[in-house]
């Protein structure tokens, strides 16, 4: 008897998957109309469903507390629905928003995604569920209609300002790629990221320090590339040509504003360096592209911490080709770009660095390009 039946005395109709993410660049740029390149994890949440007959719905996590959440569709308020069940309540409210009526449903939730790790954990819930609703409803959503659900669900149900990076790199992502993704109109482009061609490996440093967004620090730096745009007079932030960043900076009177600025626009620049050298089959050039954008977190944009800054100092130390923050920091994981013959030097090093600064250990990973939101045969 699977863990679904065991809760709800009946089997699912379905199972369906959706997995975390790294952002190889592109950092804090979603938000401002910009690019990122992330690429699916290994690591996914997985759903299975039984739709009802009336507008029930029961929510259980494998991985928080033994309780089930029971609600009705009929009466979700976004901020009313406590805990994780906020982000599956949060799709479901979202999808009627957009006018589809749902039926009732028991979902049991099973996720290997690290929670609070800037992995997407919750991207992964969001787009799971979204995906899981719309097969069983019949509304056959596209990859992009799926991540603005769980966008919405997350920014209005939740109350996390996000942008659509993590929902778009779960619902879209192609095992072996990264998705050069513009967050302007959601087109996007598969590029091959074959790293073992190249005797490369991506690791993976999950601080353990966990990240708190909704603190409202990630609020304050969306309203301060906000308030950047509007000093400047562009829509967005993408809008700022990197070729006139000189000029644009000269026009920004507040400080903290004007690093802001310089970080969003020079990191949409390093996004398409990046993605030119990865068509040009030169992956082990990427390195110093990385670092550079870890210090443009670090340093102006300010959402980097201590375990971050030494996973990536230490990491690059060790022989690694290049290293930054992925997600959107103040703890969370680093990635770092590593020769597979400096895979285990690498790792040992940040795990010694980690020891020798009373820290933690960090849970290091490879991570492989794996595939989107995905419908699971049974
Ligand atoms: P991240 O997305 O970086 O992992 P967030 O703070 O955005 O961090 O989302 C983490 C939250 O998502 C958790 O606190 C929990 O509410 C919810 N969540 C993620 N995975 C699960 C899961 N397997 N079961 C229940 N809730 C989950
Ligand atoms: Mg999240």
């Amino acid at each position: 008897m699977t863990d679904h039946q065991r809760e709800f005395g009946v089997a699912p109709d379905g199972a369906w998957s959706a997995p975390g993410r790294v952002n190889l660049i592109g950092e804090h740029t979603d938000y401002n109309e910009g690019f990122v390149l992330p690429l699916a994890l290994p690591h996914s949440a997985v759903a299975t469903v039984t739709a009802r007959d009336d507008r029930t719905l029961r929510l259980r996590s494998r991985d928080v507390g033994d309780r089930v959440v029971e609600l009705s569709l009929d009466r979700l308020l976004p901020g009313e629905v406590p805990g994780w069940a906020a982000y599956p309540a949060g799709v479901a409210w979202a999808l009627e928003r957009a006018g589809h009526r749902l039926r009732g449903a028991d979902v049991f939730i099973a996720s290997e995604v690290p929670t609070g790790a800037g992995l997407s954990s919750s991207a992964a819930l969001e787009v799971v569920t979204a995906l899981a609703f719309s097969d069983l409803n019949g509304l056959g959503l596209t990859a992009p209609e799926l991540a603005r659900i769980g966008q919405l669900a997350e920014n209005d149900f939740v109350g996390m300002p996000c942008g659509i990076l993590d929902q778009m790199a779960s619902a879209s992502c192609a095992e072996g790629h990264v998705l050069h993704l513009d967050t302007r109109d959601l087109g996007g482009r598969q590029v091959p990221f074959d790293m073992a061609a190249e005797g490369l490996r991506l690791l993976v440093v999950d601080t353990r320090v966990k990240h708190a967004h909704a603190d409202g620090a990630y609020g304050r730096r969306r309203a301060e590339c906000e308030a950047g745009a509007a000093a400047l007079g562009v829509p967005f932030l993408r809008d700022v040509p990197f070729d006139g960043l000189a000029a644009a900076l000269a026009r920004i009177d507040d400080e903290a504003v004007r690093r802001r600025v310089r970080h969003v626009v020079t990191e949409d620049r390093r996004v398409a360096r990046v993605v030119a050298l990865l068509d040009a089959g030169r992956a082990r050039e990427i390195g110093p592209l990385l670092t550079e954008g870890h210090a443009s977190l670090r340093d102006d944009f300010e959402v980097s911490c201590p375990e971050l800054d030494l996973a990536v100092d230490t990491a690059n130390a060790a022989g690694a080709l290049g290293s930054r923050m992925t997600g959107g920091g103040f703890g969370g994981s680093a990635i770092a770009l590593v020769p597979e013959e400096s895979v285990a030097a690498v790792g040992k090093a940040v795990t010694d660095a980690f020891a020798g600064a009373g820290l933690a250990a960090p849970r290091i990973f490879e991570a492989v390009p794996a595939p989107g939101a995905r419908r699971l045969p049974v």
